[in-house]
């Protein structure tokens, strides 16, 4: 098959390295290469992508730039440490970007549903992760808007990762070291509550502001965006829902749901059902955190929903690089 893929973020990059040699594979990228930015905080879990990223053929290795040790979780009134079990951050831009190297890459090519550029490819992959350009709009969407300021300093407070979540569980603020006195320093809420708050800490702690960032992050997951595909359009990645809705984490989840397209690239029936039995937590989690965002939570009633997502972070440890524990997670819901 001949195939395009729309968008070069984690998703598109990772496909590019994935899809079998016998496909003729391009991507689009909309942004020109010198305005192109990975936007994230670079946080995943070493020893579970290492995995993913040699079947592309790349060492992980190369790219970390700060191995966690404990997170420090602020609730506000008292603070407590996660004990972290590969959690790091690294250089998600170089690593996508070395992952297109020597690819077709077309840049600052907008493609959309009605500029018809793509009618020659047997497939079109829609990569374009928030923006969801080629597929129908997702009918009631739910995105929490971010900002993010890659920073230096020599007077961070912390020197490993550090969370404070947001009351009612809207979003949550964060620091990611990424080593050498530079970090990543950032916010994602429902209701927009940091605004003042990232200004006010780079002020008190002498940052040097190296690039401000943002968009928002989709938490409905897979269950609340189909279509998955639609003619010859195939949704892959956070344009599908490919978010942990508890963490707004998605670097992982957008190379495993392309690692269900490539398995089932002949089948798309079978690459929805793949799909959707993989992330079949994160409609529960999304639940979860969505009652508590519409103010209608009740612990009693989440309490089956609260024992099956500790019992699946507990399971996957090594998946979301930190210890589970079933009262951390009371914590940072009742805070
Ligand atoms: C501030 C912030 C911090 C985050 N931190 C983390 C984190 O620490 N860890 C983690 O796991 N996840 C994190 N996430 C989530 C994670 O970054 C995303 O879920 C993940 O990158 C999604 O990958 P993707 O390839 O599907 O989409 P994207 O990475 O968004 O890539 C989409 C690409 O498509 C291009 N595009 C869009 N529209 C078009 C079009 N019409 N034509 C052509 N190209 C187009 C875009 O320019 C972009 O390059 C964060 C998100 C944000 C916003």
């Amino acid at each position: 098959m001949r195939i395009a893929i729309v968008g070069a973020g984690v998703a598109g990059s990772y496909l590019l390295n994935r899809i079998p040699s016998e496909h003729k594979v391009e991507c689009f990228e909309m942004r020109p290469k010198e305005k192109w930015y990975t936007v994230c905080a670079w946080g995943t879990s070493a020893p579970y992508i290492a995995d993913m990223i040699k079947k592309a053929g790349f060492n992980f290795s190369d790219y970390i730039m700060h191995r966690g040790k404990r997170m420090v979780v602020d609730t506000g009134g008292s603070q407590f440490d996660i004990n972290l079990k590969g959690l790091v951050t690294y250089d998600k831009h170089k690593l996508v970007e070395d992952m297109l190297e020597g690819k077709e890459v077309h840049w600052g090519r907008q493609i959309n549903a009605s500029n018809g550029d793509l009618h020659d490819f047997d497939m079109v992959i829609d990569a374009t992760g928030l923006q969801r350009a080629l597929l129908p709009k997702v009918a009631h969407d739910v995105v929490i808007p971010s900002v993010e300021y890659q920073v230096k300093s020599k007077e961070f407070p912390w020197d490993d990762f550090y969370i404070k979540p947001y009351r009612g569980l809207t979003g949550y603020f964060w620091f990611f070291p990424l080593g050498d006195g530079v970090g990543h320093i950032g916010a994602g809420d429902y209701y927009g509550k940091y605004r003042g708050e990232l200004e006010a800490f780079l002020k008190k702690y002498n940052c040097e502001t190296v690039r401000k960032i943002g968009r928002p992050v989709r938490i409905i997951p897979p269950l609340y965006c189909q279509p998955f595909s639609s003619g010859k359009v195939v949704g892959v990645g956070e344009s599908i829902g490919s978010v942990y809705p508890l963490l707004g984490e998605g670097i992982i989840p957008s190379m495993q749901c392309a690692d269900a397209f490539v398995e089932n690239i002949n089948n798309l029936e079978s690459y929805r059902s793949d799909v959707l039995q993989r992330f079949r937590i994160y409609a529960k989690v999304y639940r979860f955190v969505k009652a508590k965002i519409d103010g209608n939570f009740s612990l009693f009633k989440q309490l089956p929903n609260l024992l099956s997502i500790f019992l699946h972070m507990k399971k996957n440890e090594r998946r979301y690089g930190l210890e589970t524990k079933f009262f951390d997670i009371l914590k940072v819901v009742r805070a």
